[in-house]
């Protein structure tokens, strides 16, 4: 067995090698000729000359030795729907809406715009686009008809899919009527829509353009459509970013680095195994749902459990704190992917649910999106007694750049730490302003990857080159590195260490701070649920820390005295932690903190409330209410 520092190494000193060997994990239709073309850079083509296709190697390659086995677990809590497709199920559905977006004259190349809810369709409907060769780009459903238009405007998709509703906390969110907007307000127009009618609300029917899938599916359900051999470097989809820092980007991705990046990631860092299951709770809307709830898990062979509902649901919509556990039980889970943001949620139930069910099948937890604090880690670890594994990534990297490569070596997690480089990425620290390499143990810097960017990475920002070279590998100056735009540091052991996105960097007096080591230290205070640490401009220091912070005990929130008392002891704490410098200046207590849909922090908009400044673009926000309440308390100063 190498270790893991061997794999790495080979992964940097002999890429060409270590990539062709990673490149067998897949089904190639014609072998490639050349494995990396970096001679344009940034710009990197992978496995040159070679034709593959995603469908066939999430499908049709596992219909030889297990047709009959689970591929796709279906469980909603929303409408209480929980169904098994297998591989041979799958491959059938699959055709079917191939043929179906077929007829709606969708051809290679074309995009297919996916505005749907977690329904099982979504994934025939991803899957299928892979198999012809059209570009899939789904948006994530729910978001209003505004963000909605500016994405069809951007993608020009000659055919939506989409759906009459989805459901959110038994609460009906109806997608048609949004949808009906958007496309008025978009300049493209799509030939067609094709609409799964769940049952949830009425639909309004366009005639000659809305189609429902329950008519095309009769029609084609034996259809027989073959995989179009795709070259590697052709686009498989794009995706945009989340929004947390400023406007989406749309993220374009190809087709064989990508297939390629997932079955090594599949193997090398989650061990995932073919006959097992895999349960990501995201969203198809986000990357992680591309990569680990459709693609990843069934290139590797595995069942991936879809999952619609909160993670406190029951299949009775009945409340269940346990609903996760169940599932894991049910069908024997063995790798499960989450957000710190869903653990925080779970952490509130009653710690019993951990103990109800058998959970034995699990190996590890991952855990990714947003920084893993401490007391966090440190709950779920006691509670499910598996490795909790950190993972560090983006829309633009496809895949884990920082975690512990778990199938290669048992690599110890650090808490804190989403890990080590992973292999394929050149990670370096470099000094904000002079470009400097920092190469000392504990200097803070920002994280940028020097090229060539391994398979899987983003191809190029869709139908914007230029953005693409100016926003990622123009910001250090007299470099061209990639910037994640994130902060960070290195410690003696490699491990690195998420300090916040470099937009959040606080400047006290001339004094860098992240915005995470200063979360880091309140959150570690007993009476914190969460919170967020933002840079308010000072006439004084150039900026100071605030704080808002979600108590524990809600009656902080109604209780001056309560929440004086609490404020003080924060502050000490961090007083002790890192210094007076990082002191906030007020610890302010709300009952909810603004984030995105997806889970991550609104830091941007909350310092631009704090500041006085508007609060810019809030499409991928989740709850107004959250940056209202922290409106109110500071407009009341
Ligand atoms: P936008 O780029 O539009 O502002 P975004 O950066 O939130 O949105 P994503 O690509 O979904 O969009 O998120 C990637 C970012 O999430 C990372 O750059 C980092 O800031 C944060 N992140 C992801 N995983 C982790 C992790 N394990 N620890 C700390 N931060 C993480
Ligand atoms: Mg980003």
């Amino acid at each position: 067995m190498t270790s893991y520092a061997d794999f790495y190494r080979r992964s940097m000193d002999e890429p060409d090698d270590f990539w062709t060997e990673q490149a067998q994990l897949i089904d190639w239709q014609q072998p490639f000729t050349r494995v990396c073309n970096h001679d344009k850079p940034p710009f990197v083509h992978w496995f040159e000359g070679g034709k593959t296709n995603l469908c066939h190697n999430a499908v049709d390659r596992h219909l030889k030795d297990r047709p009959d086995q689970a591929a796709l677990i279906y469980v909603s809590t929303e409408t209480g729907v929980e169904k098994t497709y297998s591989f041979a199920e799958l491959h059938r559905e699959v055709q079917c809406m191939a043929a179906s977006l077929q007829a709606l004259g969708v051809q290679k190349g074309d995009r297919v715009l996916i505005y749907m809810p977690m329904v099982a369709e979504a994934a025939f409907a991803m899957l299928a686009c892979a198999r012809l060769g059209a570009i899939h780009c789904v948006v994530f459903g729910g978001f209003a008809s505004g963000s909605l238009a500016s994405r069809i405007d951007d993608a020009t998709p000659k055919v939506i899919v989409s759906a009459d509703a989805g459901s959110r906390g038994g609460k009906i969110v109806p997608y048609k009527p949004l949808l009906d907007e958007a496309i008025r307000l978009s300049h493209h127009k799509p030939e067609a829509v094709l609409l799964t009618d769940r049952g949830l609300a009425p639909m309004n029917i366009v005639a000659g353009r809305d189609q429902l899938w329950s008519d095309l599916r009769v029609r084609h359900i034996d259809a027989q459509v073959p995989c179009a051999w795709l070259d590697s470097t052709d686009i498989s989809y794009t995706i945009y970013t989340s929004g947390t820092t400023g406007k989406p980007k749309g993220v374009q991705r190809d087709t064989g680095g990508y297939a390629v990046a997932l079955a090594a990631s599949m193997k090398h860092i989650f061990d995932g195994r073919a006959g097992e299951t895999y349960f990501s709770t995201s969203d198809i809307g986000w990357v992680v749902g591309h990569s680990y709830i459709i693609y990843g898990p069934l290139i590797a062979g595995m069942a991936t459990l879809m999952y619609e509902g909160l993670p406190t649901q029951g299949l009775d919509q009945q409340p269940d704190g346990g609903i996760w556990w169940r599932l894991v039980e049910k069908y024997k889970v063995t790798a499960m992917f989450s957000a710190p943001t869903a653990v925080r949620v779970l952490k509130k139930q009653d710690p019993a649910l951990l103990k109800k069910y058998d959970l034995s099948s699990l190996r590890a937890l991952f855990l990714a999106g947003e920084p893993l604090d401490e007391p966090t880690a440190r709950w779920i670890s006691e509670g499910l007694r598996v490795p909790i594994i950190d993972n560090y990534w983006q829309t633009e990297t496809g895949w884990p750049l920082l975690t512990v490569a778990n199938g290669v070596e048992k690599t110890p997690s650090k808490f804190g730490s989403p890990g080590i480089p992973m292999y394929g990425y050149r990670v370096k620290l470099l000094h904000e302003s002079t470009g400097e390499e920092l190469t000392q143990p504990n200097e803070k810097g920002v994280v940028v990857l020097e090229g060539p960017t391994p398979p899987g990475f983003m191809q190029t920002i869709w139908k914007d080159d230029t953005r693409f070279v100016n926003t990622y590998w123009k910001s250090v100056p007299g470099k061209m590195v990639y910037s994640t735009f994130d902060w960070g540091i290195r410690d003696e052991n490699g491990y690195y260490f998420i300090l916040g996105r470099t937009d959040d960097v606080i400047n006290v007096a001339g004094h860098r701070l992240g915005t995470r080591e200063i979360e880091e230290s309140i959150s570690g205070h007993a009476g914190v649920a969460e919170v967020a640490v933002v840079g308010v401009a000072d006439s004084l220091k150039g900026q100071v820390a605030m704080a808002f912070v979600v108590p524990k005990d809600s009656s902080v929130l109604l209780d001056a005295a309560a929440a004086l008392k609490l404020e003080g002891e924060i502050m000490k704490r961090v007083d002790g932690d890192l210094g007076a410098l990082a002191r906030p200046s007020r610890v302010r207590f709300v009952s909810v903190l603004p984030k995105t849909r997806s889970g991550k922090m609104l830091r941007r908009a909350i310092q631009a409330v704090c500041e006085g400044r508007d609060p810019g673009d809030l499409t991928t926000m989740d709850d107004p209410a959250a940056l209202q309440q922290i409106k109110e308390l500071v407009s009341a100063d």
